[in-house]
């Protein structure tokens, strides 16, 4: 498991905006820190989602704009602040691929499967976006804000990134990327089947 997972597993967008100030209401609503919000239209769970400007995303994303600092400088401040421990480092050992070959085959997999379920992520923070405050998330919304940021990061890597860094990728996100590509497939699988249907 990745470490920005770990970390969205462990603590919420509620729990981190009332640690750092915000005043979150009996339903999860706060006064937006976004835009000059009058009532509370910031609606927080897992993840956020602004009624009044729009403003979205996961715990990790939330913390990078409320003190203006980058994704990984908001992992460490949340990991620090909710003492959280994160492995960076130790790979298991027997997830290094053979060659190089082998490497490259599996880079051309990876970005294939990320950029299918991104595409996914983006119809689904789209469509599936709750139109009303005590509507409950949908999950595949909340999936959406959850996994977004951290998937467009890793393709990315695939895309721009040195050897050294699709290696890490390799060893970090292998088995996240195959459980990804059994799902994708499942809910292509349910697509299709619907359409038959219809
Ligand atoms: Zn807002």
């Amino acid at each position: 498991m990745s470490y920005f997972q770990t970390l969205k597993d462990s603590i919420t967008c509620k729990e981190a905006a009332e640690h750092y100030g915000l005043k979150v209401n009996a339903v999860g609503m706060a006064r937006c820190p976004f835009h000059s919000d009058h009532t509370p239209s910031l609606k927080l769970s897992q993840g956020f989602h602004c009624f009044g400007c729009g403003i979205q995303g996961d715990v990790i994303t939330f913390v990078s704009k409320l003190f203006g600092i980058s994704a990984g400088e908001a992992v460490q401040k949340l990991a620090s602040d909710f003492h959280v421990h994160i492995h960076l480092r130790g790979p298991p050992v027997d997830s290094v691929p053979d060659s190089e070959h082998e490497l490259e085959l599996w880079v051309c997999f990876a970005k294939e499967i990320l950029h299918r379920y991104y595409d996914r992520l983006v119809l689904w923070k789209q469509f599936l976006c709750p139109t009303v405050p005590e509507a409950p998330w949908h999950p595949l919304f909340v999936e959406a804000l959850q996994n977004q940021a951290t998937i467009r990061e890793l393709i990315h890597i695939l895309e721009f990134g040195s050897k050294q860094e699709h290696q890490e990728i390799y060893e970090y996100y292998r088995k996240m990327v195959i459980s990804i590509d059994r799902k994708t497939r499942t809910l292509e699988y349910s697509r299709n089947l619907s359409k038959t249907e219809s």
